[in-house]
Parts: structure tokens; sequence; C-alpha cells
């Protein structure tokens, strides 16, 4: 077993940041831990890496229990951390050197160069950190978690703040990493576990409220699909109701709508058959990013 979570409650005093969580990640799977603000992601994730201790419950990561064996837990695992500390007046080259002096890596030069070349720095290895963008400090981060060759992998938002290129080149980077390694890494965008992880868990109030394979929650939706249309006028919502495989239509601003719908087809196609048929036009036409209620709500009921 990779990571062993077994009934594990944290309290910031009075408040139940984790309720009696358990799950097991074997080794090798990619895991997507997915909730919002404030569900208690981080907080497990400092649990697993030893930097915060449970008020209840057992924690393990291969074979390694947290409160007794830290030291070996760390050798184990590589942690990038939510809001990345790094020391933004060091050069990148000095930075992964004193990291590596930290692990006692006996040849900290290579092992450098190696972790430059992994992440895709080597343009970058000559600037502070500070000159970076936050694509390539996520890059630096992920080469500092990686240089003592962890098993496992823990991720807390790494692609959070970055720009739709930078994220696509974090997501393929991580997902070849997974090819070696256990990854956990949370999120609070959905796309994102599909792209990359093999099973998602669901945490919302400290508690786990769902952990499916990846592969179902695609096949889940796609029959709930959710897009955001703009007309170039007005169409009542009782029309776009009578759409068939329509469930729900939100009214946005302007002559937007969110329209939800559980069909097998693409609903895009359906929605712009009906502009045509209404003599209207259609001026935007995308998949909206799924709301977490929603998945919550689909992973949770049964089928
Ligand atoms: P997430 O990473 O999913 O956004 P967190 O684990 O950071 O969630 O936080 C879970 C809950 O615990 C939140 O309500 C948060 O306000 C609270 N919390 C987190 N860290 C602390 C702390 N050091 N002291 C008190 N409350 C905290
Ligand atoms: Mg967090």
């Amino acid at each position: 077993m990779s990571i062993s979570v077994q009934k594990v409650t944290k309290l910031y005093g009075e408040q139940r940041a984790l309720n009696d969580v358990s799950f097991d990640i074997q080794p090798g799977e990619i895991v997507g831990f997915l909730g919002p603000n404030g569900a208690g992601k981080s907080t497990m994730m400092k649990i697993i890496t030893c930097y915060l201790p449970q008020s209840m419950g057992k924690v393990s990561v291969c074979g390694f229990d947290v409160g007794e064996k830290s030291m070996r837990v760390r050798e184990k695992v590589g942690y990038l951390p939510e809001h990345n500390p790094l020391y933004l007046e060091m050069y990148v080259k000095e930075y992964l050197a004193f990291i590596a002096g930290l692990h006692g890596i006996s040849k900290p030069k290579r092992k450098v160069e190696e972790m430059i070349a992994l992440v895709g720095l080597t343009v970058e290895q000559r600037k502070p950190i500070r000159a970076l963008s936050k694509g390539y400090r996520q890059r630096v981060g992920l080469a500092q978690a990686m240089i003592h060759d962890p098993d496992v992998l823990i991720l807390d938002e790494p692609t959070t703040g970055l720009d739709p290129n930078q994220i696509e080149e974090i997501r393929s980077l991580i997902k070849n990493l997974g090819e070696q390694k256990t990854v956990m890494m949370s999120t609070h965008i959905m796309q994102e576990v599909e792209a990359i992880c093999d099973r998602v868990m669901i945490i919302n109030k400290g508690s786990i409220v769902a952990d499916d394979s990846a592969a179902n929650l695609r096949q889940m939706r796609k029959q709930s699909q959710t897009v955001e249309v703009e007309f170039d006028g007005k169409i009542a919502a009782s029309e776009l109701r009578k759409i068939k495989g329509v469930r729900q239509v939100e009214p946005l601003e302007g002559q937007r709508w969110l329209v939800r719908a559980d069909t097998e087809g693409d609903i895009r196609a359906t929605l712009f058959q009906f502009a045509v048929n209404s003599n209207r036009s259609v001026l935007t036409l995308k998949v909206a990013e799924q709301r977490l209620e929603d998945v919550f709500r689909e992973l949770t009921t049964n089928e």
C-alpha cells in the first residue's frame, strides 16, 4: 500500500476539518482529490506528508506510520505545497542544490541537472526564482518535490493560478511522472481530474463523499452535459426546457443561459438546431465547467 488513511479526524480547536476519513491508495495510482475550498484537502495532504499531526486515526505511507516513522515517510514522499513556498531570492540551480543537500543526495550536481531537464527548466535554470513565471515556479516546486526520487507524490493544487497553456504543460508533466509514481493531487477542477487521474476521491466538509474510477466519472459526465449558450435575442426559459434532454436551465447575464442536459448525443448540436428553428443565431456555445455540486449529486445518487 502506498498510502493508508484509517479513520482520520482533524480538529482545529472546535472545528472538524477532517471527519473520520479512510482510504487506501495503491502503488502506481494517480488519484485526484477533488473538493471545494475549505473541504479539507490541504489538511489531509499535510497530515500525509508529516507537516501536521492528525487528532485521531492512523496514517501510513509505504508502510511507515507518519507519527512514529516520520523520517522514513519524508524519504518516501515528495510534496508540492499549496502555496509553493520557494525562496524567491535564490537561483533555480542554487535552490535545487540546497534541497538536494537537505536530502543528503550523494551526487547533488548531477541530480540537479537531471531534475532541471526532467521538468523542462533548462532555459530558465540560471535565473533567480523571483524572475520566473508562476508556471515555471511550479516546475521548480515539482523538481524540489521529486529530487530525492520519492515513490509517492503529493501535489496540492498544482495548476491553480496558472494560465491555460501552463496548465496544459503542468498536467502533461504530472501525467508522465505518474507513470512511475503514486500520485495524489488535489484540485477543485473536475476536468483536471478527468484529464490526468485514474481515480477520483471527492471530499466535502471534511468527509469523503465519493470514491470512484475516473472512467466511471467520465461515463457519467458524458450523459450529463453543462453548456453555456448565448442567443442573439430573447428566448423564453420555457422554450429551452422543452428541448429534448434538457434537465435544467439557468439564466446568466444578457441572452446567455446555462443549460444542463442528460443525453447521449451532444446537446450543443441540439441547441444549435433549436436556434435555427427559432430563427435565432447562436453567439456563444461552449461546454461549461461542471459545478462540484452537480458532480457530488451525480456520484452520490445511485444510478
Ligand atoms: P482545502 O485545502 O480543501 O481548501 P483546508 O484543509 O485548507 O481545505 O481547510 C479545511 C478547513 O480547516 C477550512 O475550514 C479551514 O478554514 C480550516 N483550517 C485550515 N487550516 C487551519 C488552521 N491552521 N487553523 C484553523 N483552521 C484551519
Ligand atoms: Mg487547500
